[in-house]
């Protein structure tokens, strides 16, 4: 058996009403800034619970553009975790910040205990990454962030309708990223980025900023910058939305069957399920001892199984100038040695999970 981890050829498999959908819009013309964004945007303010969302042209973007508004830039520092994807450091970056790490917990995002040991007098945002699908205590982030007037960029672009208290990702903050991008959990067929927000200027600033700063079509109000989410993007981001939910649970209960047999096995240790928190699985991710031959196990057997991420952000050749070493940040580290990803989606069949969970089974007793 081959157990694959890319889900996408289920996910659009049927889609002869999606066709016939762009059909029509391609003889709209309706192609930049359109009405299927329109509508995709007000769905997806509804979804997440947020007054505003507004669709930029990747996730990258949506983290980007909103510390942009806050008139983040050149020598401001910005917080965020050592572990994240480097997507979040780089949108850091662009503005031409810099990125300051916070070490993560066992819940894969910032360890909050940590953060107000890393503020400085030019720290000027924090962003917070609810790496994986978990989410970052944000009933501890927040008043930490009030007390030092520090607004919050969150990067939710894993965490889509994860919440703690029934307090969706991406509305604690003064804005919420998310991602499109075909491998999260609400995709679409190409680079996509939404942000959310309850401030009306912040999102009459994004609205600006993702279309070169400009008011009409003859009026240049500020600089910008060219990150508009393609309308043909939303018309398939439309046909998926009203799925956006169902496509969480499904998730969530394919983990919770792995809990349940990984938990039996004593050299997997399952990371904590945090109460009060609903964790959405972008990644199922577990500490196993002798992770690397259980890796190798598993591959030859025919299950795609991943690390996230073999080499820590902070130790990468192109974040050298950030000056980190060995060592800075010990739980990233022995994540990094000690974490494995199992193939687990929206479509995973229980037959595919037996087998992966067999596998695992099979490597430790044949040690
Ligand atoms: C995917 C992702 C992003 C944004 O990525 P894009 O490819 O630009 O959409 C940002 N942060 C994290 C943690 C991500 O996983």
């Amino acid at each position: 058996m081959k157990v694959r981890y890319s889900y996408l050829p289920q996910q659009f498999a049927e889609i002869d009403d999606l066709l016939a959908e762009i059909k029509r819009f391609v003889a709209t013309g309706d192609f930049t800034l359109g009405e299927p964004l329109t509508r995709f945007e007000s769905r997806f303010a509804e979804l997440i619970g947020s007054r505003h969302a507004v669709g930029v042209g990747s996730g990258t973007d949506a983290i980007k553009l909103p510390l942009k508004a806050l008139g983040i830039g050149h020598g401001d520092e910005v917080i965020t975790t050592a572990n994240t994807f480097i997507a979040t450091v780089g949108a850091i970056n662009e503005i031409g910040a810099r990125p300051v790490f916070v070490d993560c917990d066992d819940t894969f995002c910032m360890n909050v205990d940590q953060l107000e040991a890393a503020i400085t007098p030019r720290t000027k945002a924090i962003v917070p990454v609810h790496f994986t699908g978990y989410m970052t205590d944000m009933t501890k982030l927040m008043p930490i962030a009030e007390r030092y007037g520090l607004p919050v960029v969150e990067d939710a672009c894993q965490g889509i309708l994860a919440n703690i208290g029934g307090r969706n990702s991406g509305t604690w903050g003064n804005a919420g990223a998310f991602s499109l991008h075909p491998l999260k959990n609400l995709n679409v067929w190409g680079d996509a980025g939404v942000v959310v927000t309850d401030d009306d200027d912040m999102a009459r600033n994004l609205r600006l900023l993702r279309n070169h700063g400009m008011r009409n079509r003859d009026e240049i109000e500020i600089l910008g910058y060219n990150s508009r989410l393609d309308s043909l993007q939303a018309v398939v981001g439309n046909w998926l939305i009203g799925e956006a939910k169902s496509i969480s649970d499904r998730r969530i209960a394919n983990a919770e069957y792995y809990d349940a047999q990984l938990s039996t096995i004593p050299q997997i240790r399952i990371p904590p399920r945090v109460s009060g928190m609903r964790l959405v699985y972008h990644l199922y991710i577990v500490f196993a001892e002798d992770r690397d031959g259980l890796l190798r196990h598993l591959i030859d057997k025919g299950v795609e199984a991943k690390i996230h991420y073999p080499i820590p952000l902070y130790l990468q050749d192109g974040l050298k100038f950030l000056g980190y070493k060995p060592g800075d940040f010990p739980v990233t580290d022995r994540h990094t040695e000690t974490i494995i990803t199992f193939p687990t989606d929206q479509h995973i069949t229980r037959e595919e999970q037996d087998y992966v969970i067999d596998a695992v089974r099979s490597y430790y007793a044949g040690r």
